[in-house]
């Protein structure tokens, strides 16, 4: 018989299962809430990926071009966790929740300038940026030389559990630090 590991190897905490590795576990709750959308992972675990996923149609929005942007900025933030998964599991990789959200941003940053150009005409994709008129603006950058501090707090009574999330960014946008 082979061994099979259950436990989530980052946290040690729970088993892991999807919504561990995409929501819970406190490394993707802090990329997620790290993420230019400051996403909010419910603490209380008992939602199935697929609930969660539909709850953010509940983000109000003010056009379908913002959706399109959200869900697949949440489409790509999954996909990068799932390789942070595979890089720590299959290749002994670790790295931070502030690395998965530059990866995120890189590679969406790139899919939407992608899809707004003609084909055939290749371009390098640090030299992208998804029009900010179509950008959910929630948050803005910090004033040059200095670092902002942004957290969220939540409890419940029911559970009698807690969380905490902050995350640091530079002047230029770029994540320092998250921790949930
Ligand atoms: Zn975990």
């Amino acid at each position: 018989m082979i061994p099979v590991e259950l436990m989530c190897r980052r946290c040690g905490k729970e088993v892991e299962t999807i919504e561990h590795v995409l929501l819970y576990c406190s490394f993707a709750s802090a990329a997620w809430f790290g993420s230019r959308y400051s996403f909010l992972v419910p603490q209380s675990n008992n939602l199935k990926f697929h609930q969660w996923l539909q709850s953010l149609s509940f983000i109000p929005l003010v056009s379908k071009a913002e959706s399109r942007l959200v869900f697949s900025y949440a489409a790509f933030m999954c996909w990068r966790l799932r390789m942070a998964r595979n890089n720590l599991y299959f290749e002994n990789i670790d790295c931070l929740p502030s690395d998965v959200i530059t990866r995120v941003e890189r590679s969406w940053i790139e899919f939407h300038g992608a899809l707004s150009r003609p084909l055939g005409k290749p371009v390098m994709a640090d030299s992208f940026a998804v029009s900010h008129s179509t950008v959910i603006t929630t948050w803005s950058l910090p004033l040059t030389g200095f670092i902002k501090l942004n957290g969220d707090a939540a409890a419940s009574d029911i559970l009698g559990t807690q969380g905490l999330s902050f995350i640091l960014r530079y002047s230029v946008g770029s994540p320092l630090r998250a921790v949930s």
